[in-house]
């Protein structure tokens, strides 16, 4: 679990701005956020990439999904909108190997993302 920062910090040995946890997942504040809202959610187990991700896996995608609701509902951004974005591997630029979904929003969003 500790062999990412990602790990580190759902093990709790790492601070982070943590706007929701509980027994799966843990989310927190970006530290170089790309919008007003830019949250992490991140598994407490360490998968490193949605390449790993197995059957096994699959209420806990749910759960990953459904605190990044809960989360934009309590940021304020349920209702106009936000992205969620999971990247994966290097083309995608994935830079920290625990699987996390982004949360973004609070300004408009372009697309196709870059
Ligand atoms: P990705 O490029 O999809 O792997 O996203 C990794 C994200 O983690 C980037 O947006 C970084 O800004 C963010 N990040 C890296 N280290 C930390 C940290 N210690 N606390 C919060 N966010 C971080």
């Amino acid at each position: 679990m500790t062999d990412t920062i990602f790990g580190r910090i759902a093990a709790g040995e790492v601070p982070a701005d943590i706007v929701y946890e509980d027994e799966h997942l843990v989310a927190f504040r970006d530290l170089n956020p790309q919008a007003p809202t830019h949250v992490l959610i991140i598994p407490r187990k360490s998968i490193p990439t949605l390449n790993e991700v197995t059957d096994v896996d699959a209420e806990l995608l749910g759960r990953l999904f459904l605190a990044a609701a809960k989360v934009a509902e309590q940021e304020g951004i349920a209702e106009d909108g936000y992205r969620t974005v999971i990247n994966c591997n290097a083309s995608a630029g994935q830079s920290v190997y625990h699987l996390h979904v982004h949360l973004i929003g609070g300004r408009p969003l372009q697309w196709p993302p870059g």
